[in-house]
């Protein structure tokens, strides 16, 4: 058993997978701070009040389906109910939810209504890495502090890739609209509904006129009722000191998008979910998490600051490469890419030519199939 006492901010996915991270390395010292009054962040799927109370725009439409399929959306322990369809709808998810929280039996350790509203270094963070935290009993208006060994940021804000915006498009096609929209998005829904003429791809909004906007290359007007920016989300941590907050400091970059590499007990605090990969964000969070869980128990080490600085420029290399602006896809990341490099330094990256000999079945799923989370539970 560890003493050190771990505290996770939120209670949604990435909390749970956190929690249950903590607990494999044997931490019985674990508080999750979730200022809701309910478990699964996002996937509650909070009324207006509730959600006014997590100061987050970010909310589910009624046809809110997953993008990524189930097997791509599970904690590696943990697969979706077998009966649950491929992609599931947002219920579901919230279920799915629900029944792993009572598998890693993280009931007793959540503190509902509880909101962390500062995070400093303790008096003695240079020699003992220790944090503490500023948390407001919202029940209670009472606000407490509390001294701990790590701190696992939640992300407060989900990054919109346009997904909302487009299930807004699929949901209002239902009555008789007709609705413009453009950029990178995930639904199957939208193609079909561009076929039918039910939406309109149009380029950027060039003006706004009192009864339409006018897009550009275009010089007429196109008549409409309203305007529904699903315009994505920014994450910002409000609680961290001003030197330490990714969203006042563009040029502030975390080691594998987790880890400050100029603070002196680096590993003692990691930031979740910072990072826009192509594919399902369960499994990414879950991972960092089992590394922030591995490096507090000294299962295994961080590089030094100059080693991390140059893994944070080469992979801002990559960006530039790839993307027309580093500005606006900084934390973009290749989901296997990146979940392979966590593995390897936690150790758990599946050998797979030992598969090719005892079990060619499996070697195959694991060679040609798709990157299941799963497999990072093999050796
Ligand atoms: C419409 C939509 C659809 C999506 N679909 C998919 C999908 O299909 N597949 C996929 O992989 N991802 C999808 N995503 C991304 C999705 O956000 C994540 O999958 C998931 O919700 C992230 O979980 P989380 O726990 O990090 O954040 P959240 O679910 O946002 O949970 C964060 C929790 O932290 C709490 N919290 C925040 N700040 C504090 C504080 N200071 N003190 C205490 N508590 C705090 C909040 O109340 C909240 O409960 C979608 C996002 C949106 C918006």
């Amino acid at each position: 058993m560890s003493g050190n006492r771990i505290a996770i901010i939120g209670a949604g996915q990435s909390g749970l997978g956190a929690f249950n991270a903590c607990r494999e390395q044997h931490f019985d010292d674990v508080v999750v701070y979730e200022r809701s009054d309910s478990l699964c962040g996002l996937w509650a799927n909070r009324d207006e009040t509730q959600r006014e109370v997590c100061n987050t725009g970010a909310r589910l439409l009624p046809n809110t389906t997953l993008n990524s399929s189930k097997e791509m959306s599970a904690y590696s322990d943990f697969p979706f109910p077998q009966h649950y369809p491929n992609y599931v709808h947002h219920t579901l998810m919230r279920e799915y939810l629900l029944l792993y929280a009572e598998r890693i039996g993280i009931k007793d350790n959540v503190k509902l209504r509880h909101e962390l509203i500062g995070c400093q270094q303790n008096t003695d963070y240079d020699r003992t890495g220790r944090w503490r935290l500023t948390v407001r009993d919202i029940d209670n208006n009472r606000v407490f502090d509390d001294v701990v060994d790590g701190v696992i940021g939640q992300r407060v804000v989900v990054l919109g890739v346009g997904n909302s915006g487009i299930d807004m498009a699929v949901e209002l096609t239902k009555p008789k609209h007709r609705v413009f929209s453009q950029g990178v998005v995930f639904s199957d829904d939208l193609a079909n509904n561009i076929i039918k003429g039910l939406i309109t791809m149009k380029s950027d909004i060039q003006e706004f006129t009192a009864t339409g906007v006018i897009f550009e290359d275009e010089t007429v007007e196109t008549p409409c009722d309203t305007v529904i920016y699903g315009t994505g989300y920014q994450q910002w941590y409000p609680y961290l000191p001003d030197e330490l907050r990714p969203e006042l400091n563009p040029s502030l970059k975390l080691y594998k998008h987790i880890f400050y590499p100029h603070l002196k007990h680096a590993h003692t605090l990691a930031i979740t979910f910072n990072i826009t990969p192509a594919g399902a964000a369960n499994p990414i969070t879950e991972q960092q998490s089992r590394y922030f869980a591995l490096l507090m128990v000294d299962r295994c080490r961080l590089p030094s600051e100059k080693r991390m600085l140059r893994h944070i420029r080469r992979q801002k290399a990559w960006v530039i490469r790839h993307y027309p602006r580093y500005d606006k896809h900084s934390t973009h990341v290749r989901y296997i890419k990146y979940m392979d490099e966590l593995a390897r330094e936690m150790g758990v990256k599946p050998r797979l030519w030992n598969y090719a000999f005892t079990d060619p079945k499996l070697w195959w799923r694991l060679y040609a199939g798709p990157c299941v989370p799963y497999q990072y539970r093999l050796d």
